[in-house]
């Protein structure tokens, strides 16, 4: 029911955990997270409360994951699978070469599930979110084997053509492993926001999760797709043509 994404300089990690903190109000029951720290993801996500995911963070504290330049954080409220540490997000593709965090329903999962078994993928958890991490790591599979060169781009595509199947509601949010320092994404019927910030960025379903950090905020349209990249934001629509959001001043007291 919160989402969270930062890429910049700082340790991206409590960055997210405060933000998914400044959303506790909209409620859920489970949090997670993924850090691309050197061509590695490293997640973790728990059932209950985000105490018991800073616990198992606290434990894994030896494996560097504080220290990576980007990462992404939900909070879930479970539609689809119940609130079990499984179920919860992140979901990373079977390739271990995305990882993909998504408030809101997607409606024709069984479908797109039943396609991607039929191709062998296993699928490890009851959630409609799932197949959009599988369907991300084919699209971006074909477009390399079109001679598509791996970097933001590529991912940012994959995010266009994934949505495109797409049915319902959704605010996703996605990292690719052999991309340090960028997050793709995508809304259609649900909130996200940018914040712009001086050499970092950030994504979030509602500003209060980042107005410690930053005034200054695009909100994206209907069915609109953003790369975030510690130089810049780049919008388009789910066709790949540039698109604008809206740009604001948060000028109230957080
Ligand atoms: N439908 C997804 C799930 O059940 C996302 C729920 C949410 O919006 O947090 O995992």
């Amino acid at each position: 029911c919160g989402i969270v994404g930062y890429v910049g300089s700082r340790p991206a990690l409590q960055i997210v955990l405060d933000g998914l903190r400044r959303l506790e109000y909209r409620g859920y029951d489970s949090a997670g997270i993924a850090v691309i720290d050197h061509s590695v993801i490293l997640t973790e996500k728990k059932a209950g409360k985000l105490a018991n995911l800073e616990k198992a963070l606290a434990d894994r504290a030896g494996d560097g994951i504080a220290v990576g330049p980007t990462a992404i954080g939900h909070t879930r409220w479970a539609t689809h699978g119940g609130p079990t540490d499984r179920n919860a997000h992140p979901h990373v593709s079977a390739d271990g070469r995305v990882a993909v965090i998504h408030n809101g329903i997607i409606e024709n999962f069984g479908r797109l599930r039943a396609e991607l078994e039929a191709t062998g993928v296993e699928f490890v958890s009851d959630t409609d979110t799932e197949c959009a991490a599988h369907l991300l790591a084919a699209e971006m599979r074909a477009l390399r084997e079109s001679g598509a060169e791996d970097g933001p781009q590529l991912l940012a595509e994959g995010m266009r053509r994934t949505v495109r199947r797409l049915e319902g509601a959704f605010t996703l949010l996605a990292v690719d492993v052999q991309v340090p320092d960028a997050v793709v994404a995508a809304r259609r019927n649900s909130p996200l926001v940018v914040g712009r910030g001086d050499g970092e960025n950030f994504l979030a379903s509602d500003v209060s999760a980042f107005i410690e950090h930053t005034r200054e905020a695009v909100e994206l349209g209907q069915d609109q797709v953003v790369l975030i990249t510690p130089a810049g934001i780049e919008i388009t629509d789910f066709t790949g043509a540039p698109a604008t959001g809206k740009e604001f001043h948060i000028d109230w007291d957080a």
